[in-house]
């Protein structure tokens, strides 16, 4: 599969998985590669709008501008608020924002807000010079020692990091990695060799954690980013992998292992729903076995209700999941044909019902009739009958 631009960005990473190793312990984000295929080589993925992602975007786009200017985070806020995030997250975002201005007020220099590197990662013998990219939210400097490049990673996660999230934080390394690359734009000539790297996972509602990145940390990450292109670059499969995103997947209705997953009936039923035709007519069959198998099971179970209710000792009911069983009396019409005839009269062929098997019966103990059967009961064009045949080579 490709990588767009040959320029491989975390984003890449999240959706195709982690690659062939480990880079942390108990980094296991298996991704799909056929997720990946679908936004990346066929561009097919309509792109979640949920509120939490907007959030996130406003927020971004506030701090970039404050970070940019004299104003504070409210009139950042108010300058790119979208209305359909309303008036509550409006001021849950300016108090977030204000707490975290007076974190950060002392510490470091800003000197890039969204700030787009990008590397050479290395040169593929087969597909050519791979980079690594991506934007970073925030780019300052130590105040005190100006050797220390920091970048910060807006979070607008609504539970609280902890060292634990520090040490699966595959977008610190990615930013960590083309700040050490990057770092002449930064920092004086003189201190470039001896940079060191630290980041801050900036929970804006709670808290920012820091975190440094090591010259053999960051050699291991790219040998770990160096190895999960070129597994992408050749992966021509695009297997899925079933995952706990697989829930929100925009793909999923159209994923073979999604909708082949065992379910009760509620949810096999709602993946099916806009399930393509190509995929679902071969399973026409299976269905039709499901809906017989279920019947039978129906029947089954009120059988078995209807002798727990005949049980002795039962009280003539059965009780179960708030639900109470019980024969009730009933009666049942029945009908003298005869009588009803002699009553109609000629109307009453018009209600009388015969059928061709009842026909076929009577036909067999009347045989001296068989002739004159024939000729009344004839064939007429009906409409046509969908069937199935196997197609050869497919
Ligand atoms: S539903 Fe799951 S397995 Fe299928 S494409 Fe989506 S992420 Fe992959």
């Amino acid at each position: 599969m490709k990588i767009p631009d040959m320029e491989l960005h975390q984003s890449h990473a999240r959706s195709y998985g982690g690659g062939s190793f480990e880079l942390v312990p108990g980094y296991d984000d298996p991704g799909c590669p056929r997720l990946y295929q679908a936004k990346y080589e066929l561009e097919r993925v309509v792109w979640d709008d949920s509120w939490q992602r907007q959030y996130g975007a406003a927020v971004h786009k506030a701090i970039d501008i404050f970070e940019g200017g004299s104003i504070t985070p409210e009139a950042a806020l108010e300058k790119i608020w979208p209305v359909v995030l309303g008036p509550e997250r409006f001021i849950e975002a300016v108090r977030d924002l204000t707490r975290m201005v007076e974190r950060l007020a002392v510490e470091t220099h800003t000197v890039a807000t969204e700030q787009f590197l990008r590397m050479k990662l290395y040169t593929d013998e087969d597909y050519g010079d791979v980079y690594l990219g991506g934007s970073i939210d925030r780019i300052a400097i130590d105040l005190i020692n100006a050797w220390i490049l920091y970048f910060d990673d807006w979070k607008t996660d609504r539970k609280p990091p902890s060292y634990e999230n520090l040490n699966r934080w595959i977008q610190g390394f990615w930013y960590a990695s083309l700040l050490r690359a990057n770092a002449d734009s930064f920092m004086a000539d003189d201190l470039v060799g001896q940079v060191g790297i630290k980041g801050r996972y900036e929970a804006v509602k709670w808290y920012g954690l820091e975190r440094v990145f090591t010259n053999d940390d960051l050699d291991y990450f790219e040998a770990w980013a160096e190895s999960l292109a070129r597994t992408i670059l050749r992966d021509k499969t695009a297997e899925p992998i079933i995952n706990p995103g697989c829930g929100w997947c925009p793909i999923r209705m159209d994923c073979p292992a999604w909708v082949g997953l065992p379910a009760d009936g509620a949810t096999l039923l709602e993946r099916m729903t806009d399930t393509k035709l190509e995929f679902l007519a071969p399973r026409l069959k299976e269905m039709t076995d499901v809906r017989l198998q279920l019947e039978k099971l129906e029947k089954d179970v009120k059988g078995m209700i209807s002798g727990r209710v005949l049980a002795p000792d039962s009280g003539d009911e059965f009780k179960a999941g708030g639900t109470r069983w019980f024969l009730n009396p009933a009666e049942k019409r029945v009908a003298d044909v005869k009588a009803v005839a002699k009553i109609m009269g000629d109307d009453f062929w018009f209600l009388a019902s015969v059928t061709l098997g009842a026909i076929d019966n009577w036909v067999e103990d009347h045989p001296e009739e068989r002739a004159e059967m024939e000729k009344a009961v004839g064939k007429v064009r009906a409409k046509p009958r969908l069937k199935s045949e196997p197609v050869s080579g497919e």
